[in-house]
């Protein structure tokens, strides 16, 4: 997707804080943080949002979570929230599947 912000920055046409990237997936700092550790995991592959994810092989949607997962450890992140926002009636502005992973605060349930 040309218009894409996510797309721009895995194809390295915008700058990151990347944290991780291989073929698959990218990973990298988010710049308007909502806790003291807070990044984003995003598939290489332009993909609307979750609901779009039913197109898309499982395998992809699982890479996601996994990396979430291991680089919040290697971040020293213990306790951690995954938020993956779909329309912007949840909060979405970015419309280009991403994983937040928020850690390094305690979280308040139920979420904003
Ligand atoms: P969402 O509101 O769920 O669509 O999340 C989009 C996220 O992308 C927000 O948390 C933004 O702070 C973040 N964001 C927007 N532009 C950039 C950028 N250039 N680099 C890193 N994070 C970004
Ligand atoms: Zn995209």
């Amino acid at each position: 997707m040309t218009d894409c912000l996510f797309c721009k920055i895995a194809a390295g046409e915008i700058q990151a804080g990347k944290l991780y990237e291989d073929d698959d997936v990218l990973a990298f700092w988010d710049l308007n943080p909502q806790a003291p550790k807070h990044f984003l995991v995003v598939p290489k592959q332009h993909l609307a949002g979750p609901a779009a994810a039913q197109a898309v092989d499982d395998g992809l949607i699982g890479k996601v979570l996994r990396t979430g997962a291991r680089l919040a450890a290697e971040n020293g992140i213990e306790h951690f929230r995954f938020v993956v926002n779909n329309g912007e009636e949840a909060g979405q502005s970015v419309f280009h599947f991403h994983l937040h992973v928020l850690g390094g605060r305690a979280m308040r349930w139920p979420p904003g």
